[in-house]
């Protein structure tokens, strides 16, 4: 069997920033950028991680606000750009920066498949790893560029409801008709809670914004557009109790619960959208790296991405409880690259 010099696992700005600087190393990376099925869909690890279930990105330094689309025709594959929906006039979104991103790789000569690696052999060398389709690949270097997920709060009830109403991706569910003109709600107090928010008060009657304290943890300009856009109502000092509905017609409404003196409310509401928080994803590595106590993986060496194997290297969410931004995840997949390269040299040596 044929030993690869660099296998990169996840498909977000840290994977693909790692392809790019890797195929330009001439180390021919073969990227597994994750498989598409209903299962990723639900649990938010899709191809092209979290950026992709974003809205604008008004922070990645190089995009400012402009019309991108003649850009956008020109350096997309036709068959990708069909599938895209136009651009949107502003800056660039983040489905968009990653159809970007992943073609800048492939022009480079990365390979890329679309499956998970559910099973890594970091024991032996080369490493062994297994896709979901059985599919088995040897590496000299690994970089694990996995990202992280979503969380729910595990409620018997969301659980329940889920695609039914209960869902952690407004970006990607929101449009539905049967969000459409109705009451939602979004739980959290991040960045993210208040960009689902902004995206939901397009389609929403009223949007709820329900967080545990009384300040948000959001950006000072991401906190300023919740509380003035009109349509956005936030219930400080709540959480979620309960999520209830109806066969028929899905999510109907919750029951909320005061933080500071236990009692509860009933609000009326179609949707609830989750945005309290990421955790890595991780569990496929069983065990086989060091991980912090949030199962993040370890990095060994400080402004280094090795890991606590050799030769397995660490970018982005997945190593990352931090910043956990598009641009510093980007600019590690390219520390990543690097650290392989330099390893592969080592050895040779
Ligand atoms: P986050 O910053 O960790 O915020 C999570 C929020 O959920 C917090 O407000 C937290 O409350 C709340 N929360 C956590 N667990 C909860 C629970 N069990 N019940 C109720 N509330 C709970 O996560 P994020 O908003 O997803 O942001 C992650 C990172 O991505 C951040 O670095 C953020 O800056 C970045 N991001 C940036 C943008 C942007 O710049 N456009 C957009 C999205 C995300 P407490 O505040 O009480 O802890």
């Amino acid at each position: 069997m044929a030993v690869e010099n660099v296998v990169i696992i996840g498909s977000g700005p840290a994977g693909w920033s790692a392809a790019i600087y890797a195929a330009r190393a001439e180390l021919r990376p073969l990227v597994f950028e994750g498989a598409i099925t209903e299962e990723n869909r639900i649990n938010g690890t899709l191809p092209l991680g979290q950026l992709n279930l974003t809205t604008e990105v008004e922070n990645y330094a190089g995009f400012p606000a402009g019309d991108l689309t003649a850009y956008l025709n020109a350096a997309i594959e036709p068959a990708a750009r069909k599938l895209m929906p136009p651009h949107s006039g502003h800056g660039v979104s983040g489905p968009e920066l990653m159809e970007l991103m992943r073609q800048q790789a492939k022009n480079f000569g990365a390979r890329v498949i679309t499956d998970d690696i559910v099973k890594v052999d970091f024991q032996r060398h080369p490493f062994v790893l297994t896709a979901s389709a059985g599919e088995v690949t040897q590496s000299q270097t690994v970089i694990v560029a996995t990202g992280a997920r979503a969380n729910y709060l595990g409620l018997p009830s969301e659980e329940a409801y889920k695609n039914r109403g209960v869902s952690a991706c407004a970006v990607c569910d929101g449009a539905l008709p049967r969000f459409r003109n109705k009451p939602l709600l979004v739980i959290g107090g991040g960045d993210s809670a208040v960009e689902e928010s902004t995206y939901l008060s397009k389609f929403a009657s009223r949007v709820y914004l329900v967080h545990r304290r009384d300040q948000l943890r959001a950006s000072k300009i991401m906190a300023q557009r919740a509380e003035t856009n009109p349509k956005i109502e936030i219930v400080w000092n709540h959480v979620l109790d309960e999520v209830f509905g109806t066969d028929a017609d899905g999510v109907t409404g919750v029951v909320l619960r005061g933080t500071d003196g236990g009692q509860t409310r009933k609000l009326a509401a179609s949707g609830v959208f989750l945005a309290i928080g990421h955790t890595p994803n991780t569990a496929f590595l069983e065990g086989q790296l060091k991980l912090t106590d949030q199962n993040y993986i370890k990095l060994t060496t400080p402004f280094r991405t090795h890991t606590s194997v050799e030769g397995v290297f660490a970018a982005g969410d997945v190593a990352d409880d931090y910043y956990r931004q598009a641009v510093t995840s980007a600019g590690a997949g390219c520390m990543a690259a690097l650290d392989a390269e330099r390893w592969l040299a080592a050895r040779e040596h």
